[in-house]
């Protein structure tokens, strides 16, 4: 059955590429567009979606009902706003949150429209299996263990799907292309008459991180990275998995690229060049952001050290990082009250 989008639906899966024609048979050059008041408002809702994106509060553009012309807009300036950012954390956040919005819409749909809209990604809605490759190439971020190629049942070549699996992996699609596309080459001239938005998103990024995680914190580090932080100290050779675990868990508690080098330097056979390569590549330069691995993984990888009674309660180290600050917090308040005697 063909099926017809209308407005609305172009402001739903605004990655479609009926929509991105759409976009452009209106505009004009960028330049002429982004100098039309309706281009500024495009440009400032554009970037409210990435800040949307970034804080997790809804985005204009969420809805994808009220304003189709708008929200399809906003997209479309989004994408450039974060290219501008040249990001990849932001870029991270902003594919995650389309991905996400757009997931939403497609639940709701009849058969025919998300097969259309599956189709358009490349997936076969009524698909139970896919090849080993493809699943693959779409696993990596999805953390629980049953995404695992050790736990999936394959036979011929092709991972077995079950029950809501084929859901996950069309989120994840729309994630990887969007993700693929990005960042757009966007010429310096559009960046710097944007730059007070994108300004703006870096600045809700940086309050976004120092909210969730504060000032960073030694001492509030789970066990297993304060071993690994003191290994580099006393001048331990680590392996690959452990030099990993410690930059990208810097890297998600909001260290910049040359604090996290700093931590390296403490090691005695510190080598400037290479430790910068390796920490810009797992901080999103390479072109993913990482995330630091779960206790699972640091368990499996021996760094699960020194456990404590917090541990019990986490299954991550950036979850026992938060928890223990927040207490830390509260008993420095509780220490405040004593009364002096
Ligand atoms: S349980 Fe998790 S947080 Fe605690 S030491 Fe092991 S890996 Fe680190």
């Amino acid at each position: 059955m063909r099926v017809q989008l209308d407005r609305r639906d172009l402001a739903k899966y605004p990655f479609l590429k009926e929509a991105q024609d759409w976009v452009a048979g209106r505009t004009g050059t960028l330049e002429q567009f982004l100098s039309t008041t309706y281009g500024k408002i495009a440009a400032r809702n554009g970037a409210r979606r990435v800040i949307g994106a970034i804080t997790g509060e809804s985005a204009d553009g969420a809805a994808g009902q009220s304003e189709p012309e708008r929200d399809v807009f906003s997209y479309a300036l989004a994408r450039i706003l974060v290219s501008c950012t040249k990001d990849r954390a932001l870029i991270d956040r902003l594919t995650r949150f389309e991905a996400a919005r757009a997931w939403g819409f497609l639940q709701e749909e009849d058969a025919a429209k998300r097969a259309y809209v599956a189709g358009s990604i490349g997936i076969d809605p009524k698909a139970r299996e896919l090849p080993v490759i493809e699943y693959v190439e779409l696993v990596p971020q999805l953390r629980e263990d049953r995404w695992r190629l050790v736990n999936r049942q394959i036979s011929k070549g092709r991972v077995k799907l079950d029950g809501d699996d084929l859901e996950e992996l069309i989120r994840e699609r729309i994630r990887h292309l969007l993700q693929r596309q990005l960042p757009l080459p966007v010429p310096g001239q559009i960046c710097e008459t944007l730059s007070p938005l994108v300004t703006d998103i870096t600045a809700s990024y940086q309050a976004t991180i120092l909210r969730d995680f504060g000032e960073v914190e030694e001492g509030a580090f789970p066990p297993c990275l304060q071993a690994l932080v003191s290994a580099i100290t006393a001048g331990t050779n680590l392996p690959h998995a452990g030099r990993f675990a410690i930059t990208a868990f810097l890297h998600n508690i909001g260290m910049n690229p040359v604090q996290i080098v700093e931590i390296f330097a403490r090691a005695p056979d510190f080598d400037p060049e290479k430790t910068r390569y390796q920490v810009e590549h797992i901080s999103g330069r390479g072109g993913t952001e990482y995330t630091a691995p779960s206790c699972a993984t640091l368990r499996t990888t021996g760094f699960c050290v020194k456990k404590d009674s917090l541990c019990e309660r986490v299954n991550h180290p950036l979850s026992y990082y938060r928890i223990k600050k927040r207490k830390e917090k509260e008993r420095e308040k509780e220490k405040e009250k004593e009364p002096v005697t």
